[in-house]
């Protein structure tokens, strides 16, 4: 009997709830983003089906042709990959979450078209998180640790930008115990900018941790892990 998607998602749904409780918490405290980018609209369409609502895409384009193609479904999309400016518009009523913000050129482009009025008219505006280049890779998006509390300080300026928290990705290379130093190193992160957070900001989320090493993720403080290969491979 060949393996089901619906299979994937509960094996994956059990490591999440059992690494949550190594970490004192319980599975409703993880979200997980089935990340389609490898699957096809068909296997996306019956991951939710399996009742899997949050899907993610790291390239815009892709994203709005699947959100096209699934309109019927009460899909929560999120922007995992780079945003460019020049998508911003098309991009923002389609989306729960962006989790790449990855610039401060981006930031106020996003608070130009969140103040906007068809924005303000539209749904809620989408959350977003800021990248954040942990494992220093110079081929990854994301600001530099070092910038985020200068960032952070001058959120103020852009009330209309709801920042909810922080999202990294590990070294490629180095294993386990490099990817979990590099997500402890984004939860401490996180804990010192909680002092230079403007007033009604809260960092509460963390999306951290792929296929190869959302365990470790979710031990070092993950809220959100974003999955792809462990749920599509060989299916889609
Ligand atoms: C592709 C991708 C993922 C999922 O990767 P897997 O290793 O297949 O789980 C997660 N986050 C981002 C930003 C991605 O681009």
């Amino acid at each position: 009997m060949g393996t089901t998607l619906a299979d994937r998602l509960a094996e994956v749904r059990q490591r999440i709830a059992d690494a949550a409780q190594r970490s004192g918490r319980t599975a409703a405290d993880i979200r997980l983003v089935a990340v389609t980018k490898y699957a096809s609209a068909e296997a996306a369409r019956a991951l939710v089906q399996a009742c899997c609502r949050d899907l993610g895409e790291s390239r815009p384009q892709e994203l709005w042709h699947k959100a096209a193609q699934l309109a019927d479904l009460p899909v929560r999309w999120h922007l995992v990959g780079h945003l460019q400016r020049n998508k911003v518009r098309r991009t923002l009523p389609l989306v729960r979450m962006i989790h790449s913000a990855d610039s401060w050129r981006l930031l106020e482009a996003l608070q130009r078209e969140m103040a906007s009025a068809e924005q303000a008219s539209a749904r809620q505006a989408p959350d977003v998180l800021l990248e954040v280049n942990i494992s220093g890779d110079a081929a990854k998006h994301g600001f530099a640790p070092g910038e985020l509390p200068g960032v952070v300080a001058r959120l103020e300026s852009l009330p209309d930008v709801p920042v909810r928290g922080l999202m990294g990705m590990a070294s490629a290379e180095g294993g386990l115990a490099t990817a979990r130093r590099n997500f402890a190193a984004l939860r401490e992160l996180r804990d010192r900018l909680r002092s230079v957070c403007p007033r009604g900001t809260s960092l509460d989320e963390l999306s951290m941790g792929m296929s190869g090493d959302f365990e470790v993720a979710i031990e070092e403080g993950a809220t959100i892990v974003r999955i792809g290969s462990a749920l599509f491979e060989g299916i889609a």
